[in-house]
């Protein structure tokens, strides 16, 4: 069943399971669930469609390095599977056994535990699990790099694919327009007995359940945490101030150009560390992309788009790489691009702004960091790169100046990835859930998400979050 929260607003049905939010995570997890013969209340904030209206409540306070964190999620069912590119990578297995950098430990959890899982996810998002993860071109540059493996999804959107399911299912209710705004515990502060839930009208209604599944994305996850402080005054399962900290992106850095020798040679090259590479320097994983990029000509319709970059790039703070792109001259010149894996680091939070939203809600407060060792990851596999790069004889590479100056600032991008603030652990001193997603000191909350990744590798994330999806949808129908 589907239905506007707009102007269904009696909710009364007790449910097994009250999922909040309709992305990959959530999506997945109600349909498993619902399998398993549970009933299933699924809440969208936002309607079946954009809307500046609902996109305007994810408007943060950004006070650190800025990754755009209004525009690289999307407000409506589906969440940001309607806009994201599917570029599907999975976790290796030495993911979950990296030490702890920064006195925080990495996954409780081993690669074991969630590979069983992959052929499923795989093909939730489309993906040919008898194929694989394919590279580009070449194989091993160096003992230091790797060619990248991958695979694309066409990309699955998940309204599109999944809307007539979820509203065809009997043992689903799903409604839009439903913003989750709090959540009532009992006496003891150790259940959630109800969730509050409004729409833009402001009105309320409060839904009961068994468990309750928070699968909001990785901003929205501890902002409405944190914002859940009636009864615990730093919010619901933040006891020890990890609510919401160790926000981690993957880095995007423009490290230099190449010169190709042979102009035969692909025009795009992926790399990957080597595990050897990153035990030996100590440094995280890095995934660089090299790729050709001919001389832009501006006249006619062509110099109307180059304008246009522009105009978009000066909004989005990427001008210098697009004049990076539009100065190329030479044939067999390229560019370097990278996501690069970022350390857990307290410092790098979402938190609580003063400002609040439409219904009165504190907005996040996006302060993203990085740390001695993420720069030091960055200026490794830089080096690292330009020189396996030369030895094989593909031609020369050009670092960037503040690659070799270790006194100049690393300008960096993000690649919309929300990563570990609600991060995995053994502990609640290291962590906001244990290893099957169930909030510390709460029996019935749970949450999905790469919010929950100890470390986010230099994967794509997308796939990771339904292999863990399903692992906690699994859990729950056995618990
Ligand atoms: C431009 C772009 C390209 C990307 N490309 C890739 C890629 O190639 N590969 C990859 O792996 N990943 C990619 N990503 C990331 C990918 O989109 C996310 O990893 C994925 O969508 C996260 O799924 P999720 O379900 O955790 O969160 P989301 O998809 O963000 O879903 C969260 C849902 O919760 C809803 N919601 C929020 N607050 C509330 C509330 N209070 N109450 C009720 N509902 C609420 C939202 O409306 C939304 O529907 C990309 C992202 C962007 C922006």
């Amino acid at each position: 069943m589907l239905r506007d929260f707009s102007i269904h607003t009696t909710i009364d049905k007790k449910y097994d399971t009250c999922i909040a939010g309709t992305g990959p995570a959530g999506i997945t997890l109600a349909r498993k669930l619902a399998s398993s013969g549970q009933s299933v209340i699924l809440l969208e904030a936002g309607g079946l469609e954009y809307s500046d209206q609902s996109q305007g409540f994810y408007e943060c306070e950004s006070v650190g390095h800025n990754g755009w964190p209004q525009f690289t999620r999307l407000r409506y069912f589906g969440g940001t599977s309607n806009h994201w590119s599917g570029r599907c990578r999975p976790f290796d297995k030495s993911d979950f056994s990296a030490s702890s950098v920064y006195d925080l430990p990495g996954w409780p959890i081993d690669y074991d535990d969630i590979e069983p899982f992959l052929k499923e996810a795989m093909e939730i998002i489309d993906l040919d699990f008898t194929k694989g993860f394919q590279t580009l071109h070449g194989n091993l540059i160096s003992k230091d790099f790797q060619a990248d493996a991958f695979a694309h999804s066409p990309p699955t959107r998940f309204k599109d694919k999944y809307l007539h399911q979820i509203t065809a299912n009997k043992n689903i209710d799903c409604f839009y327009n439903a913003t989750a705004v709090d959540m009532q515990l009992d006496s003891g502060h150790q259940n959630i007995v109800s969730m509050a839930i409004g729409n833009y009208k402001n009105q309320y209604s409060k839904i009961s359940a068994d468990r309750f599944i928070l699968c909001l994305g990785g901003i929205e996850n501890p902002r409405f945490l944190l914002n859940c402080n009636n009864q615990m005054k730093t919010g619901i399962g933040n006891i020890n101030d990890m609510v919401g900290r160790c926000f981690m992106e993957h880095l995007n850095v423009p490290m230099g150009s190449f010169i190709y020798k042979d102009l035969t040679q692909p025009r795009k090259l992926q790399f990957y560390t080597t595990d050897d590479f990153c035990n030996t320097k100590n440094v995280g994983k890095s995934n660089i992309t090299l790729s050709i990029v001919n001389q832009i000509r501006s006249y006619g319709r062509t110099k109307q788009i180059k304008n246009f970059f522009k105009t978009i790039a000066c909004h989005m703070d990427i001008e210098d790489k697009v004049q990076f792109i539009s100065d190329f001259k030479c044939p067999g010149m390229g560019s370097i691009g990278t996501l690069i894996e970022q350390s857990p680091y307290l410092k790098s939070r979402i938190s609580l702004s003063n400002r609040v939203d439409g219904m009165g809600i504190k907005r996040a407060k996006f302060d993203w960091q990085i740390n001695d060792y993420d720069k030091k990851t960055i200026r490794e596999a830089a080096l690292g790169m330009a020189k396996s790069f030369n030895d094989a004889g593909l031609g020369t590479v050009r670092l960037a100046d503040f690659i070799l100056d270790p006194n100049l600032d690393i300008p960096f991008g993000h690649h919309s990835h929300h990563m570990g603030t609600t991060r995995m652990s053994d502990s609640p001193n290291y962590g906001v859930v244990d290893s099957n997603c169930k909030v510390f000191g709460i029996d019935n909350l749970y949450i999905a998400g790469s919010s929950v990744f100890s470390t986010g590798g230099a994967c794509n994330p997308t796939m990771p979050i339904i292999q863990l999806s399903l692992r906690l949808a699994e859990h729950l129908a056995k618990h």
